[in-house]
C-alpha cells in the first residue's frame, strides 16, 4: 500500500491524540474497569476520527478505508487492548451498515452524533445460545402498526453500560434463518431495556461490557437499517471492516511486545550474560517479528482489495485468523522472557496476553474464520475444491 502525506498526517493525528489524551491515564482506567467514553469520544470526534470514511454529508471526513486502516494501526499504540475495542465498535462494527443501508432520516439521527461522538454506540450481534452460530439467534423483532416490538437478549455486548443506541440483529419474521433477520437502531434508553451488572473479564478491562435484556421494546419501523430480510447479509458485510479493524489494531501492539520485552531482554542478566544473548531468544523474537511482518502485509493487501469495492471475506478472515494466533504466540512467548515480572498483573506484556486472547474468541472465533476460508476454497466436506 503506497501511503500519501494525508495517511501519515493522519497517523501523526492519532498518535498524538493516543499519547496525550489516552496512554497517560490507562493505568488508572484499567483499574477502575471502565474509561470516560463520552469525554474520549467527543475528543476523538472533534478530530475526525470516528468518521474517517464515512459519508461527509452526515459529519464524515469521506476518505476510503485505506485512512481507517491507518488510524486502527495508530491505535494500536494504546497500551491496553479495551480503550481501542471499544472506538472500533463505535467506527467499524455499529455504524457501517447504517452508513453504507441507512436512509438519510436515520444517519441524521444516529450516525452524525456517532461521527461527532456525542452518541456511543454498541452492536448487538451475540446472544447467550447464539454467538458462533449467528443465525441461530432468537431475539424478536414483531410489527405492530408502524413498530417493532423487540423481545430477547444479547450477550457480552461492549459499550452496553455507557450506550445511547445500539445496532440490533433480530428476527423480523419466522422465515428461513439467513433470510428472515433485519438490522435495527434502537435507543438504548427505550423502556423495556435493561442491562445486566458489568462483566467481570479477564482482559480489556477498561471497556464495559453487559447483557442487554428487551421486554417489549417499541420503535418505528423506519428506525430498520435497508430492507426488512436483509438484515444477515448486511452483517456479513459489516464483519469484513471489524474484522480488518481487528487484524490492523494488533499489529502496533504486538510490536510493542517485542520491543519491551528487546528492552527487558539486554537488561537483565543472567549466568553473567544480558538475556537477549542467548540466541534462543534473539531469535524467537526475530521469527515473531517477521510473522508480525506478514500479518501487515495481509491486512495491507486486504486493505487495497476492499478500496477497489472487492469482496475480502477470504482475506479479512485470514487476517482476523492470524491475528489472533499471533496475539495468543507473541504475548506468550514475550511473557516468558520476562520471567517472573511477566506474570505480574501490571506488566505491559501480561496485559496483552490477556486483552489479545479475545482477538481468538471475539467477531467471530478461529474456527468460525477457518470455516469461512474452508468455504471460499471449497474445502468443506462433500465440496470439490
Ligand atoms: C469481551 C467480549 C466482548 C464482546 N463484544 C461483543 C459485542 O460488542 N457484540 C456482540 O454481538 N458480541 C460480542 N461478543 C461476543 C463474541 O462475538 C462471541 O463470544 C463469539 O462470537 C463466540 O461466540 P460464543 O461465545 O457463543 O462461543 P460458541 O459459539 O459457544 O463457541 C465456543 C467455541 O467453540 C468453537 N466453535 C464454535 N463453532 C465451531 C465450529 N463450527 N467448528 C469448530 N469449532 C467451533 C470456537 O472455538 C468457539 O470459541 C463479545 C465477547 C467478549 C468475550
Amino acid at each position: 500500500m503506497i501511503f500519501t502525506p494525508e495517511h501519515e498526517a493522519l497517523r501523526r493525528t492519532v498518535r498524538g491524540f493516543v499519547e496525550h489524551q489516552i496512554n497517560p491515564y490507562v493505568d488508572e482506567w484499567e483499574r477502575a474497569g471502565r474509561f470516560p467514553i463520552h469525554e474520549i469520544f467527543r475528543k476523538a470526534g472533534d478530530l475526525g476520527l470516528l468518521g474517517i470514511s464515512k459519508p461527509e454529508q452526515f459529519g464524515g471526513m469521506g476518505l476510503d478505508y485505506s485512512y481507517s486502516i491507518v488510524a486502527a494501526e495508530e491505535f494500536g499504540t494504546v497500551r491496553c487492548g479495551g480503550v481501542p475495542m471499544s472506538i472500533g465498535v463505535q467506527t467499524d462494527m455499529c455504524t457501517p451498515a447504517l452508513a453504507r443501508f441507512g436512509s438519510d432520516a436515520l444517519r441524521e439521527q444516529f450516525l452524525r452524533p456517532a461521527i461527532s461522538g456525542e452518541q456511543v454506540g454498541c452492536i448487538g450481534v451475540s446472544e447467550a445460545g447464539a454467538g458462533s452460530d449467528v443465525a441461530g439467534l432468537k431475539t424478536s423483532a414483531r410489527k405492530d402498526g408502524d413498530d417493532y416490538v423487540i423481545n430477547g437478549s444479547k450477550m457480552w455486548i461492549t459499550n452496553a453500560p455507557c450506550a445511547d443506541f445500539i445496532c440490533l440483529l433480530a428476527n423480523t419474521s419466522d422465515g428461513k434463518p439467513h433470510a428472515n433477520k433485519s438490522l435495527i437502531v434502537v435507543p438504548m434508553d427505550s423502556p423495556g431495556i435493561t442491562l445486566g451488572s458489568d462483566l467481570d473479564k479477564l482482559g480489556m478491562r477498561s471497556s464495559q461490557t453487559a447483557q442487554v435484556f428487551f421486554d417489549d421494546v417499541r420503535v418505528p419501523q423506519h428506525y430498520r437499517i435497508g430492507h426488512e430480510g436483509a438484515g444477515f447479509m448486511m452483517q456479513m458485510l459489516q464483519f469484513q471492516e471489524e474484522r480488518l479493524f481487528g487484524a490492523a489494531n494488533m499489529i502496533k501492539g504486538l510490536e510493542h511486545c517485542i520491543d519491551s520485552t528487546i528492552a527487558y531482554c539486554q537488561e537483565r542478566r543472567t549466568f553473567g550474560n544480558a538475556l537477549i544473548d542467548n540466541q534462543v531468544i534473539h531469535f524467537r523474537l526475530a521469527e515473531l517479528a517477521s510473522e508480525i511482518e506478514c500479518l501487515r502485509a495481509l491486512v495491507y493487501q486486504a486493505t487495497e482489495q476492499y478500496v477497489t469495492g472487492q469482496d475480502v471475506t477470504r482475506l479479512a478472515s485470514m487476517a482476523k485468523l492470524k491475528a489472533g494466533r499471533l496475539g495468543r504466540e507473541v504475548s506468550d512467548s514475550c511473557l516468558q522472557y520476562w520471567g517472573g515480572m511477566g506474570f505480574m498483573w501490571d506488566n505491559p506484556v501480561a496485559r496483552a496476553y490477556r486483552d489479545m486472547r479475545l482477538v481468538s474468541i471475539g467477531g467471530g472465533a478461529d474456527e468460525i474464520m477457518l470455516g469461512i476460508i474452508c468455504k471460499l476454497m471449497g474445502t468443506l466436506p462433500g465440496k470439490k475444491p
